[in-house]
């Protein structure tokens, strides 16, 4: 790999003072050798490292910058609104503005209440389904991630078994399995949380089956428990409406982040009308919650995904990539795998447990300038161009030739 000085430098200032020198999901150790902790520009679909290299970006900061870095349109709604108010002791009028749009946008939705981060709606969500029902039992989808609060956070340390004991865990698409747990929860069922669809970490990713989507909708009506979706990582790529509006089953309840105000800090909860009462009777606020600023930048986000059709731009221009590394992978024998929905791809090869292949093909795209995860799904935004998908093409096209010939 390529030496990142300055990143070098700004890792070890950063491990003096920052447990570990980094926390979470942007940990870069994470990643393969080679690739920056570092950014100092960010613009469209292009992200510049602490040392000045240039990046093709394909992971949209994991997902928020759905109309790119710094989208004109949505930096100067925030602009317009912060010369007028941010935070005070209670939200602005863009608020209900938003809440109406998102009402009007989601079908499923009747009402609408807003956070920081998706960890707050999911867990806002799981309060809810249990305030409304009176019941403690939660199923979950086994590895499905919903964040990093003690009852999901995927790590053990610092959570008891308590923060999870109420949890009752099914597969993903497996209606037997839903089943099963439908039944261990007995009288005390809750909810149904499910991802919008399986995007787990180093696996296969995996579109919703219609039969496992109706399944936990007729049995969360049969037992007044509420259907939960996690839509904090596929929101607003997949369908406008939700995303499991395509196969006509709507949730009580979804939560969403990440791309709802394109990078500005915002989330939502947003639920139908059996979820009001309870929505009403728990209590769940920030400091930051009624941020002015972030609300006005979610407003223009959604607008503006709406007048371009960002959705079929986005799956457009994934199934231009997917097909492209398709070809590239056939001509050279590599055997690869892309699940999922094209707008959040995921390349995963044929006999690599390990993510030598992954690796190698990424770090080698990366030093083509193109910026890739080798085992978590990438986003596509409405920044990107056919022309950037050209100059991708190439950087796979290389990035392939390498694993054809170094891991054959
Ligand atoms: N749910 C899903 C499906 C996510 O992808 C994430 C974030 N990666 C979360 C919840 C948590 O969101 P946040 O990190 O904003 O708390």
């Amino acid at each position: 790999p390529r030496g990142l000085p300055l990143d070098t430098a700004l890792r070890e200032r950063a491990f003096k003072v920052v447990p570990g020198g980094m926390w979470g999901h942007m940990n870069a150790r994470n990643l393969p050798a080679g690739y920056p902790q570092f950014f100092t520009e960010a613009s469209g679909a292009r992200l510049r490292d602490a040392d000045g290299n240039e990046y093709l970006d394909f992971m949209c900061g994991y997902g928020p910058m759905i109309l790119g870095y710094g989208d004109p349109e949505v930096d100067e709604a925030a602009r317009a609104q912060r010369a007028r108010m941010d935070i005070a002791n209670g939200p602005a009028e863009v608020m209900v503005e938003l809440a109406e749009t998102m009402v009007a946008t989601i079908p499923a939705a009747d009402w609408a209440m807003f956070a920081k981060n998706g960890t707050d709606a999911t867990t806002a969500c799981v309060m809810i389904a249990r305030a409304h029902a009176g019941r403690r039992k939660i199923l979950v989808a086994k590895g499905a991630y919903h964040g990093a609060a003690p009852w999901c956070t995927p790590w053990p340390g610092g959570t008891t078994a308590e923060d999870r004991a109420h949890l009752i865990h099914y597969r993903y698409n497996d209606v037997a399995s839903l089943e099963a747990a439908v039944a261990e929860a007995g009288d005390d069922l809750a909810g149904i949380l499910a991802s919008a669809f399986r995007h787990d970490a180093r696996i296969d990713q995996e579109m919703p089956a219609p039969e496992f989507a109706c399944a936990a909708r007729a049995l969360a009506d049969r037992h007044d428990a509420a259907l939960i979706i996690d839509e904090v990582r596929a929101g607003f790529r997949i369908d406008l409406r939700g995303s499991w509006e395509p196969l006509g089953v709507r949730p009580d309840l979804s939560a969403w982040s990440k791309a709802l105000g394109n990078g500005y800090p915002i989330a939502a909860v947003t639920g139908a009308d059996t979820m009001r009462e309870a929505a009403r009777k728990i209590f769940v606020t920030g400091s930051f919650w009624c941020s002015a600023v972030p609300m006005a930048a979610a407003l223009a986000t959604l607008r503006k995904l709406h007048r371009i059709d960002a959705v079929a731009h986005m799956k457009r221009l994934g199934l231009m990539l997917r097909e492209g590394i398709q070809a590239q992978a056939d001509a050279l024998g590599v055997g690869l795998r892309q699940s999922g929905p094209a707008q959040l791809p995921l390349i995963l090869f044929d006999d690599d447990p390990v993510f030598e292949k992954g690796n190698l093909f990424t770090v080698t795209a990366l030093q083509h300038g193109v910026y890739l995860h080798p085992w978590h799904d990438m986003f596509l935004s409405a920044a990107h161009t056919e022309d950037d998908i050209a100059i991708a093409l190439e950087a796979t096209g290389r990035a392939l030739e390498a694993v054809a010939q170094t891991l054959p």
